[in-house]
């Protein structure tokens, strides 16, 4: 064991990134000495999670895809209940290919993202169809799936397939940028991250070793005060020995996020019932359904004017104080919303009416839930609109 702990490190390419000291006399994080402190870690405390099988068990790769799809850009703590519900209305995979796609949004609406549930279906139905209802096994024909990344292509051959694949989400980052104490800024640095930490894949049990490296980043090497003092690789660790380790990973500074503005027209008609409409199949929040509103830009149209593109006119829009807000990756939304009330008439094309009680099972996206949470809580505090504005 002496002389394998004094295998070579991990190369770190100097010239692309900066790293403490490199005459650290300690021991150094290699495959040799890393994945069998992880393991050892990972067999006495691993996490227990809905998709996870448990020890000695075969993965499900279907249950391995879904969470792995579902847990981009959320929580566990979020997907919890959702990995539940579509796995209840959907254990296979053939299932959900056969589910019909509305069923899917609406199971998938709160999540986010909304594109990702197209692509799951999608990517159901290319499995069904493809490749006889089972996901391929290794990671370049994962990667032809609908909504398979680099990423999820190597989280599912390595949990699932127990391929040594190299599956770099944000806590495999930061784990590794402080092993080796990388202080250069993300995202410019994640080449050479991943290949510091494909260094590090075992051929032993790879499955476990990826899925124990989320865990450590999860729960013991967090973003703010890392538990350095219970880490199983902390005599590995160069950014522990450095005291660098909160600091790291360096992230460029971000520039603020544009505003689009927009107006929202929360219409109801005699019965109470409220106007829904589709939207676009291509682009943002796509083929969810929506309170109508103008197109969301820049500048936000006068209220009154605003209404003059409502899908219906009301004899009266009233504008709701305060503004509903919501962040998307890339923008910062504020939408006004107009409230206003007609009689019984037919829905304009691309829209229906949906009693209020049911909107909840309508596929709604978390900006659209917001609006109608503001509208049906403020509806008798409309400011009404007109020419005398
Ligand atoms: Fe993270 Fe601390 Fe462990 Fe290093 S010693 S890997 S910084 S928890």
């Amino acid at each position: 064991m002496g002389d394998l702990l004094k295998t070579e490190p991990v190369g770190i390419d100097q010239s692309s990134c900066t790293t403490s000291d490199p005459a650290d006399p300690g021991l150094t994080a290699d495959r040799v000495t890393v994945p069998p402190r992880l393991l050892a870690w990972y067999d006495r405390h691993r996490r227990v999670l809905p998709w996870r099988s448990a020890p000695g068990e075969t993965a499900d790769p279907y249950r391995v895809w879904l969470s792995e799809i579902m847990l981009q850009q959320t929580t566990v703590v979020t997907v919890g209940p959702y990995f539940q519900d579509f796995t209840r209305r959907w254990p296979t995979v053939r299932d959900l290919a056969s589910a019909d796609l509305d069923d899917v949004l609406r199971a998938w609406a709160g999540l986010g993202y909304y594109a990702r549930a197209r692509n799951l279906h999608r990517c159901a139905q290319a499995v069904a169809r493809d490749h006889s209802g089972r996901f391929p096994d290794d990671e370049a024909q994962l990667r032809q799936l609908p909504g398979v990344g680099p990423y999820t292509a190597a989280a599912i051959a390595a949990i699932a397939f127990d391929r040594p694949a190299t599956a770099m989400d944000g806590n495999v980052e930061r784990v590794v940028a402080r092993l080796f104490d990388v202080r250069d800024p993300l995202p410019g640095i994640k080449p050479v991250l991943r290949d510091l930490a494909a260094g590090l894949v075992p051929d032993l049990r790879p499955g476990d070793y990826t899925q124990a490296l989320f865990d450590l980043g999860a729960t013991i090497c967090t973003p703010r005060k890392p538990r350095c003092m219970i880490c199983p690789v902390a005599d590995l660790c160069r950014a522990r020995a450095a005291g660098s380790a909160e600091a790291i990973p360096a992230k460029a500074q971000k520039q603020a996020k544009p505003i689009r503005r927009g107006t929202a027209f929360f219409l109801t008609d005699a019965a109470g019932s409220v106007l829904l409409r589709r939207r676009e199949e291509k682009g943002l929040l796509g083929g969810m359904m929506e309170v109508p509103s103008t197109p969301w830009g820049p500048v936000a149209d006068p209220v009154a004017a605003a209404a003059a593109q409502a899908p219906l006119s009301a004899p009266a829009w009233q504008a709701l104080p305060g503004l509903v807000r919501h962040t998307f990756t890339h923008f910062e939304l504020e939408l006004t919303v107009l409230i206003g009330r007609v009689a019984a008439v037919p829905a304009p094309a691309g829209c229906r009416w949906v009693p209020a009680d049911r909107l909840g099972d309508e596929a709604l996206p978390t900006v659209m839930r917001k609006v109608v949470r503001h509208a049906l809580g403020r509806a008798d505090q409309g400011r009404v609109i007109g020419n005398d504005q």
